[in-house]
């Protein structure tokens, strides 16, 4: 297990006794954003909302701090600004914007811990930033370490920065390694629903608008990983972000399709014994256990009960089918620059799947050629991942005339 997500390193993040801990939210109006306000809501004597930043919803926003009465919000897009100090200058929260606004607000002193749930590579940033500044995380952003995994994390153990892990799979394994320290990892076994797609065929895919692709069995997500969760893109990025986050050789990691999410992941250790993290499918429950870690606390939230269903399922994944999942295995396998190009390919894809430019299929092709495009780099900089990122991008963008 990595230092940087060990046990050890976060005792003094501890809430018990304690002032409230507090949060910067980057992504407040999100899925992850308003779950982890609800949250907060609900235990006010260990957390208060710090920072609040959003892209462009204003209104959600204003609403979001008049509740919680953050010192600072960040709107990036200046669209909406005005509204934005009209509401809350008077009541003394400070409101900045433009393309630099998100680092300077996570490099802001007084808050303690980030909740990083920005969707997509905008969120590497600020989550560096929360690393050098040497701010415990709570990570539901994905990309960051799809992205750049390898530094982020290298940074994160050299400043001994606590990354909590808050996408249910990572929380899980998370869970199921406290107390494992120095036993060593057989096999990280990801569990995945399966999307709303699950046992279709490509001549079924090949129709499919985003009105059905939007409709996830499990989980009620934001746009672009309700996409990826369809296409299983989301599992491909979560392995790479468990190689990161756990520090295990790509080939130490499995998926297996479950389509109840009532098992969030497994790991199996060199003893053959496997470990399980279970609960109902409810992401406030990793929000909460990452904004509290190390303690636990007490909700009113559903259980499950195994009286009533107790059927668990488990398969292979159809990895010809939903080839997304190949070419993310075959990118962190690869490793270098490659993660980080797939990533950019699929933000395009997505963004033009959501847009109708393009159809469910053309997708995965757009990533593979975009693939085949970006020259590889070995060993990446920080500097490589952005140009990387960029490149791909625009090739991407390309494409589909974007
Ligand atoms: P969302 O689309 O609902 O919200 C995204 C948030 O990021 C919003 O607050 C938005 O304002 C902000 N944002 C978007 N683009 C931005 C930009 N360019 N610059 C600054 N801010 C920007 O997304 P979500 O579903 O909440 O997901 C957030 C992250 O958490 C993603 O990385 C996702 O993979 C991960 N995650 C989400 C879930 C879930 O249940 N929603 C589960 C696991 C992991
Ligand atoms: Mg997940």
């Amino acid at each position: 297990m990595n230092t940087g997500t060990s046990a050890s390193t976060a005792t003094d993040t501890s809430t018990r006794g304690r002032k409230p801990r507090r949060i910067a939210i980057f992504g407040s109006t999100g899925s992850i954003g308003t779950q982890a306000l609800d949250v907060i809501r609900e235990n006010p004597d260990l957390f208060e909302a710090s920072i609040l930043t959003a892209h462009s919803n204003a209104a959600l926003l204003i609403e979001q701090a008049i509740r919680h009465r953050p010192h600072t919000v960040v709107l990036v897009e200046e669209r909406g600004l005005a509204e934005v100090r009209e509401a809350l200058l008077p009541r003394g929260i400070e409101v900045m914007s433009g393309p630099d606004a998100l680092e300077e607000a996570a490099a802001h002193p007084d808050y303690d811990m980030m909740l990083a749930s920005i969707v997509g590579f905008a969120g590497l940033k600020p989550t560096l930033k929360a690393v050098e500044t040497r701010r415990p995380i709570a990570l539901a952003n994905k990309e960051t370490l799809v992205v750049a995994g390898d530094i982020v994390m290298r940074r994160a153990v050299e400043g001994r920065v606590p990354i909590i892990p808050v996408d249910s799979e990572h929380s899980a394994i998370f869970q199921c390694l406290v107390g494992e320290t120095h036993n060593r990892i057989e096999k990280l076994i990801l569990t995945a629903s399966g999307g709303p797609f699950l046992g279709r065929k490509p001549n079924f895919l090949v129709n499919v608008r985003k009105e059905h692709a939007l409709q996830h069995p499990n989980w009620s997500m934001g746009a672009k990983i309700t996409i990826d969760s369809a296409t299983l893109m989301n599992k491909g990025l979560e392995m790479i972000e468990a190689r990161w986050l756990f520090n295990v050789d790509p080939s130490r990691i499995q998926v297996v399709v479950h389509p109840q999410s009532i098992i969030h992941s497994m790991v199996q250790f060199e003893d053959g014994s496997i470990k399980a993290q279970m609960g109902l499918p409810d992401m406030k429950l990793p929000i909460q256990y990452a904004l509290a870690y190390p303690e636990r606390i007490p909700n009113a939230f559903p259980r499950y009960d195994f009286t009533r269903s107790a059927t668990l399922n488990f398969e292979p994944p159809d990895v010809r089918t939903f080839r997304n999942l190949a070419l993310a295995t075959d990118a962190m396998f690869k490793g270098g620059n490659a993660p980080a190009v797939l990533n950019a390919a699929n933000e395009i894809a997505v963004y033009g799947f959501l847009r109708n430019r393009i159809g469910f299929l053309d997708m995965t092709d757009m990533i593979e050629r975009t693939l085949a495009h970006v020259p590889f780099v070995e060993r990446p900089t920080l500097d490589d991942y952005f140009e990387s990122d960029g490149e791909a991008r625009n090739f991407a963008a390309s494409l589909i005339n974007l």
